[in-house]
């Protein structure tokens, strides 16, 4: 686990291979999104670490319910019941009432180079025993109102990656967390990090990321906080285009 301060009260925690978003204010905490199911003690720890207690926590907030970001909300809710909100669409998706997510034989595919491999090693310890979880508490959080939770976060639709996928903006904070409707880098992307898609195989519809994508450039936000690699700063609407060009 490495936490990394993004701005005051605001601050990235990275799991395996995978980001979460700790927004404080006095005591209080809402949690963004919450790695995978081996990573529920760090997500604890990670409280922990910037001198707070899951008693503080106010909700967590979900992009999308994918393992890899909704895996360690059991361990949270174990110590104390909190309010799990993601956009409606999402919320089915946390029940598990449908699923959207790469399956084995698609994850399997990914093992033609040593990257790849790595990967699949990796996503099976943090995935495993606990693959067939789900947030049945997982409620509806509206889009575009300033939500009454530390640092005062709006959600904003972002379909495309999953069908629910939200982001969620700081608007004085200038701060925008897009989960995997745009991430920087990613064990299955080469090169160094920038701003761009995950690999095709993780997402439900690209032209609706694309969408989303416009979406995002619209938001007051110069600090681009991903789900998966580093933060990125910097005018919003031209690290959209760099990520459009082209598409
Ligand atoms: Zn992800």
């Amino acid at each position: 686990m490495r936490i990394e301060r993004v701005a005051d009260g605001v601050h990235l925690v990275t799991g395996t291979n995978v980001n979460w978003a700790l927004v404080a204010e006095g005591d209080a905490v809402t949690v963004v999104d919450a790695g995978y199911p081996n990573d529920g003690s760090d997500l604890l720890a990670s409280l922990e670490a910037i001198g707070r207690a899951p008693e503080d926590v106010q909700a967590v907030l979900l992009t999308h319910a994918h393992l890899d970001h909704m895996g360690g909300i059991p361990s949270l809710l174990a110590k104390h019941h909190v309010p799990v909100l993601t956009g409606a669409t999402e919320v089915a998706h946390a029940r598990r009432d449908y699923e959207e997510q790469i399956t084995p034989v698609q994850m399997l595919r990914q093992c033609t180079h040593v990257a790849g491999i790595t990967w699949f090693a990796q996503t099976l310890k943090a995935v495993l025993p606990h693959a067939r979880m789900s947030v049945p508490s997982a409620a509806p959080v509206p889009f575009g109102e300033t939500l009454d939770l530390p640092g005062s976060p709006v959600a904003v639709s972002t379909p495309g990656h999953t069908s629910g996928h939200t982001a969620y903006v700081l608007e004085a904070a200038g701060i925008v967390f897009t989960g995997d409707a745009l991430v920087t880098a990613h064990p299955l992307l080469p090169g160094p990090p920038r701003p761009q898609l995950l690999p095709d195989v993780f997402s439900e519809d690209e032209r609706e990321m694309v969408s989303s994508l416009r979406a995002l450039a619209e938001l007051p936000a110069d600090v681009v906080v991903p789900g998966h690699g580093p933060v990125v700063r910097g005018d919003l609407d031209e690290i959209v285009r760099g990520v459009t060009a082209g598409r």
